[in-house]
């Protein structure tokens, strides 16, 4: 495989690394390996001994995603999304707290609720964009001790809260408790949690990485090689690993994610302003507006501020859904991230949080024409406020 200078810009990491070497005559892209099992004798090496421990399908993907996070070391593929939450959740040791996001996704919060009820310990859920709250959930007076991970989604879904995520992973490291960033909605071109302190980075591949809606992985990425080591024997022990067709195939997505990312994220901007203050809407929220509460974090820690906005028609959740219906263009549909605008009510989730509004809608702006996309949405702002 080639190593591009990790210096790049992430735009041009994300197209040049993962390439196989430049030998007279080699495929540009790598090749997808269809076996389970390797020729192997004796004691094992480190020769590919088994596809559930390791498979050349996995690495061009790993390399990218490591390079894209600055790691200085390959991520690690998943199965999903959450299979990447799992294993980092298993960072924790059991029987102490877990400090989370209330508004992380709320699968993320299941698995860790889940977690400490089989094996101890708690999760105290924070205002995560209240770092002096956060900072005194890691050693508090409650009598379950201090925390030993601190798990961060910045911006969450779908509040899209912004945490000081530098200010929170060191607060972290002194309280002796590793800092887990969920980077999928900002993207490594959005924000690089490892440089700002955090030990470990996941992704749902799924979103933007892939960014097609069209297959399920997930990744976990670290600079600490005896971290890498445990998420590694982690997923190896619980097999969530991915096909050598979905990784090949969420390669190939990351190769447009700047020209995905630049495009969303700037139609997501103008959508905001558009919405906000509109005559149909109750309430808009995007950390790009000046009045999110976030926004000069957002705009000292990120790069550009996300292709999600969240939006509250007038009429409550009755026009809500009413908008959801009435959409042509835009996708009535869970999940985000793909270059299709997809929305959805969350409260419809029974799991969602239910300091979650009920008439909330979370956009996933994707890269159609930002005309287009407005004409679709007002359209249906006229029809959900019509009663249609
Ligand atoms: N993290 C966030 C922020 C998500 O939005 C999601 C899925 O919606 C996940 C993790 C889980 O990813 P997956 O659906 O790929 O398992």
């Amino acid at each position: 495989m080639t190593r591009p200078d990790p210096d790049l810009s992430p735009a041009t990491l994300a197209v040049a690394a993962g390439r196989p070497g430049r030998a007279q005559g080699a495929p540009v892209n790598p090749p997808v390996v269809l076996s389970s099992t390797y020729v192997s004798t004796g004691t094992p090496g480190a020769e590919m001994l088994y596809a559930r421990y390791n498979t050349e399908s996995w690495l061009p993907l790993e390399e990218a995603v490591g390079a894209l996070e600055a790691a200085g070391l390959p991520g690690l593929a998943f199965a999903s999304g959450m299979a990447a939450v799992e294993a980092a959740l298993h960072l924790a040791t059991p029987g102490t707290a877990i400090v989370a996001p209330r508004h992380a996704y709320l699968a993320t919060l299941t698995a860790a609720r889940e977690r400490t009820a089989r094996e101890g310990g708690v999760v105290r859920e924070v205002d995560i964009a209240d770092t002096d709250a956060v900072v005194a959930a890691l050693t508090p007076d409650d009598g379950a001790g201090p925390a030993s991970l601190l798990w961060i989604e910045s911006p969450t879904n779908p509040m899209l809260e912004v945490a000081d995520i530098p200010a929170l992973a060191a607060a972290a490291r002194a309280a002796g408790a590793l800092t887990v960033v969920d980077n999928t909605f900002a993207t490594p071109l959005g924000q690089r949690p490892l440089a700002q302190g955090a030990d470990v980075v996941v992704h749902s591949v799924t979103k933007y990485l892939a960014g097609h809606s069209d297959l399920l992985m997930g990744a976990a990425v670290t600079a600490d090689p005896a971290l890498r080591d445990r998420l590694h024997a982690r997923r190896t022990t619980g097999g969530a690993v991915p096909g050598p067709w979905e990784a090949w195939l969420a390669l190939r997505g990351l190769r447009t994610l700047a020209l995905r990312v630049e495009r969303s994220q700037a139609s997501a901007l103008e959508l905001a302003r558009r919405l906000d203050g509109h005559p149909l809407v109750a309430a808009v929220s995007h950390p790009g507006l000046r009045g999110h509460p976030q926004h000069e974090r957002a705009a000292r820690l990120m790069d550009g501020f996300g292709s999600i906005l969240t939006l509250r028609p007038r009429g409550g959740g009755a026009a809500a859904d009413a908008l959801t219906r009435a959409v042509r263009l835009w996708v009535p549909a869970t999940s985000l991230g793909g270059v299709e605008s997809s929305l959805e009510r969350r409260r419809r989730l029974p799991a969602e949080a239910p300091t979650v509004p009920e008439d909330l809608l979370r956009l996933s702006v994707g890269i159609e024409d930002v005309e287009d996309l407005w004409a679709d949405l007002e359209q249906a702002l006229h029809a959900a406020a019509a009663g249609r």
